[in-house]
């Protein structure tokens, strides 16, 4: 699972991380997991960055996420600690 974000930053490596809104994403959709239209919303979409990584109680890549998407939240049942699904790779 990846996200799609409403805005982004970019750290000191130029490499961009999710910012305001996220929301679950699974690349090759047009998409969000709650229904948006990536297109229409003017979603970002973030290869290489997980949904795990933007919940806020893990810090680090999360730091400008200011609201996780509580319908993608419920229908992924996401909880800080849990890894029921695997983990993607690491950013390069
Ligand atoms: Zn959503």
């Amino acid at each position: 699972m990846q996200v799609a974000a409403t805005d982004d930053w970019l750290d000191p490596d130029l490499v961009r991380f999710p910012a305001g809104e996220v929301h679950g994403w699974i690349p090759g959709r047009n998409s969000t997991i709650c229904g948006l239209q990536l297109s229409r919303s003017r979603l970002r979409t973030f290869r290489g960055i997980s949904w795990d990584d933007v919940q806020p109680e893990s810090g680090g890549m999360a730091e400008a996420v200011q609201v996780v998407c509580r319908r993608c939240s419920a229908a992924l049942g996401a909880r800080p600690k849990s890894r029921r699904w695997s983990r993607t790779d690491p950013r390069p």
